[in-house]
């Protein structure tokens, strides 16, 4: 789904109200009355303007009336929510401008926005539910019974655990993108200029990057976590000269060169010697290695970069593993060594937000961007279902957009500049 953000200039200081009350309102009803949109906005000048709002909020879909409700209604829809965290991200000055889009995942939309100071960022807008809604059966009956605004709270949710885990790999050196801002359903941060794994050809030594990444796996199990989704979408390779420090690359500690030795730089024939340097993304799916099935997506984890690399790059290992079992024996221990599972549980992501985003993920069939699921999910038993039977004729579920990337643009256009009433 598009982030349009070119009517949010058009919003007055009372539209911004009635949004905000249909947000509030929709935290316990799924359609939310007109009345009580026009209590929460609380403007003086009463009902009409409130109605006024309403229109001009529901044209660009803000805002969606439900007609066969028994009583008259709205929602809040993506649209809405988007335009009220970027209210925020605006407010507290993390986002100036709104820029293109770079990634559409099944969960996600990724875009290019830009901070007042003019840094290029990332914006990533989690969308939890936006294909199972409409495909899968088990999620529709899944949804119905739960309370309202369950899609809103749950990608709230994954916004905030993706957060809190990026904090706190960052903070012990992990090659992740810096956190800038997180509001709602949405997370600022570091653009990285990189690809995606997935889109690289070769590389001069497969060999050496496959071992930064199950490094890079067995370091995060010593810190207590597993990422769960880690896979060729999910690492961006940058490619960086020799020469050029390389402060952020814990993944490796031997000569920081993929090409074992540096080229001269007098030698003008000699292509320049580059190393290749993994930043990991996309941490919704993060588990602690305390979770009852851990050991499957530790393995899946290992056995989604060694099937990539058979396939890609024509490499095998030599040896078995790493497996699980010798993987933790040394978790939390050593020198700067913490447990980011136990610590990100007492920041406020808790352990109740974490089961309940987990359980939302395995009923709706949510499976990260790798194939196959390690035998804990309810894939096998949903089934797909036409939108005949509908009896949510104005249900604005979004088209499922095709799933991929593209790849960061080294020019970009002008970014679309957030005019907001404030
Ligand atoms: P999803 O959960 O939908 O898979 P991701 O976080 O994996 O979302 O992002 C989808 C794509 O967007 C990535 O594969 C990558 O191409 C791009 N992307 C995401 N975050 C960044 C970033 N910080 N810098 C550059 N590209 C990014
Ligand atoms: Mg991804």
């Amino acid at each position: 789904m598009k982030l349009d953000a070119k009517n949010i200039r058009y919003l007055s200081q009372e539209d911004w109200r009635v949004l905000t009350a249909v947000e509030q309102g929709a935290r316990n009803h799924e359609v939310v009355p007109t009345p009580l949109i026009v209590t929460l906005s609380s403007i003086r000048s009463g009902a009409t303007s409130v109605h006024k709002c309403i229109s001009s909020l529901a044209k660009p879909g803000l805002i969606g009336r439900v007609r066969n409700a028994s009583y008259d209604g709205y929602r809040l829809t993506y649209g809405g929510l988007d335009y009220l965290a970027l209210h925020s991200h605006r407010q507290s000055g993390a986002v100036y401008s709104v820029g293109n889009q770079i990634g559409v995942g099944k969960e996600s939309d990724i875009y290019v926005v830009a901070s007042p100071s003019g840094r290029r960022l990332v914006l990533k807008l989690h969308r939890l539910g936006r294909i199972s809604f409409r495909t899968v059966k088990a999620n529709r009956d899944y949804l119905r019974n739960r309370s309202s605004g369950s899609w809103m709270y749950m990608s709230r949710l994954a916004a905030m655990k993706e957060y809190a885990f990026m904090v706190a790999l960052r903070d012990v050196g992990f090659p992740v993108p810096e956190p800038v801002a997180q509001n709602r359903h949405t997370i600022v941060m570091e653009l990285i200029d990189a690809f995606p794994l997935r889109q690289i050809a070769s590389v001069p030594d497969p060999a050496k990057l496959y071992a930064k990444l199950i490094n890079l796996i067995l370091r995060l199990a010593r810190f207590g976590l597993i990422h769960g989704d880690f896979n060729e979408f999910n690492i961006l390779i940058s490619e960086v000269p020799v020469d050029a420090p390389a402060p952020s690359d814990p993944t490796t500690t031997e000569a920081p060169s993929d090409s074992p030795t540096p080229t001269p730089s007098s030698n003008p024939d000699t292509p320049p010697q580059i190393r290749l340097i993994p930043t990991l993304i996309d941490f919704p799916q993060m588990l602690s290695i305390s979770h009852p099935n851990a050991e499957s997506y530790f393995d899946r984890d290992v056995n989604c970069i060694k099937r990539f690399f058979a396939k890609r790059f024509h490499f095998t290992p030599d040896t078995p593993g790493p497996f699980f079992a010798d993987a933790i024996k040394d978790a939390g221990r050593g020198s700067g060594v913490r447990r980011l599972d136990i610590e990100v549980e007492a920041t406020g992501f808790s352990r109740k937000m974490a089961k309940e985003l987990e359980g939302y993920m395995k009923e709706v069939g949510v499976d990260g961007d790798g194939e196959g699921d390690p035998g804990v999910g309810v894939e096998a038993s949903v089934e797909e279902e036409s939108d005949e039977d509908s009896d949510e004729e104005d249900y604005d579920v979004p088209e499922p957009e095709p799933q991929g990337t593209v790849a960061p643009e080294t020019d970009l256009p002008e970014l679309e500049t957030l005019h907001i009433t404030d």
